[in-house]
């Protein structure tokens, strides 16, 4: 007989198996939150205030004005123009399996809504959708969304939560960062106002172009953003980083970004900028009607 065995001295605590889907860990403070209510209170931790990814759905909802959201372009599709192929796997397959998992429109969502009262073109990278790569699809969709804020005269909001440029796509994907930023450039000559939100994460050739280039930035709390990987640059410039570099409030402190606005307060603070835009434009070219209650974006809490 063996000298030692489990059973013996300490007995093994029962396993408590937590059914999946109703339970959830912080990732930050590690409290179990009950998925219902991470729901309610817009996926972010009752706990620590640690924002969880919010589905895309959920997000459009959370922004617009109720059945507000018309959605433009969801048929568009990429091609494989490089016949692109890693690990035995093709980019067509990697396409299709997205598909049936997120649904149409590839990993960006754009479409004509009001917020606060006021018309906007609203656009939404889609994380879900092969980590929100930004490939030729993408691209095309972003210039459609500024093209019709440039024809109608209306803001336009850009969310953007991306791993960056789509590598499947090669040159073509990093061609999306100069059409994104010269469709952008034609809103700022005709003075249309652009905001961009930054979600976790928003790196790479997303960072890079479109996505910092708004007339107001807005992030979410502790969201990362930059280009490279924190490893990548203390590899090339042979220093430590400072502590929290890359996060929405390092970049706050060092002018990158011009609010962080926390999740439930992301619709009204968006509200009151588009009222201050509004407010300042011509009277005959208003769009909507505008309260007492205007004030500064930069005020907001
Ligand atoms: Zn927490």
């Amino acid at each position: 007989m063996a000298w030692w065995s489990r059973t013996q001295g300490l007995a093994e605590q029962p396993k408590k198996s937590v059914p999946k889907g109703i339970w959830t860990k912080c990732e930050r403070c590690s409290q179990t939150l009950y998925e219902e209510d991470l729901d309610v209170n817009l996926r972010v931790c009752t706990s620590c205030q640690h924002h969880f990814r919010m589905p895309t759905e959920g997000r459009i909802e959370m922004i617009v004005d109720p059945g507000s959201f018309q959605e433009h372009d969801r048929d568009l599709e990429s091609a494989d123009p490089l016949g692109f192929k890693v690990d035995g796997k093709r980019y067509v397959d990697q396409i299709k399996g997205a598909l049936r998992k997120v649904g149409p429109g590839d990993a960006y969502r754009a479409g004509t809504a009001t917020v606060g009262g006021l018309p906007v073109e609203a656009g939404f990278f889609v994380f879900e959708f092969m980590g929100g790569s930004m490939g030729s699809v993408v691209g095309e969709k972003i210039c459609r969304q500024f093209e019709r804020a440039l024809a109608h005269k209306r803001p336009a909001i850009l969310f953007s939560a991306s791993g960056g440029a789509r590598m499947q796509e090669g040159v073509l994907s990093l061609m999306q960062m100069a059409k994104t930023s010269a469709a952008r450039s034609r809103l700022r000559e005709a003075r249309v106002p652009y905001i961009a939100v930054l979600l976790h994460p928003t790196t790479g050739g997303v960072a890079a172009s479109v996505a910092m280039l708004g007339d107001v930035i807005i992030a979410e709390p502790d969201a990362l953003i930059g280009f490279a990987g924190p490893r990548v640059i203390e590899q090339t410039i042979r220093q430590q980083l400072p502590p929290g570099f890359q996060r929405s409030e390092f970049l706050l402190e060092h002018g990158m970004v011009d609010l962080v606005v926390p999740r439930k307060d992301l619709k009204k603070t968006l509200e009151r900028t588009l009222h201050w835009f509004e407010r300042g434009r011509e009277p005959e070219r208003r769009t909507g009607t505008v309260g007492d209650d205007v004030v500064d974006p930069s005020a907001a809490e």
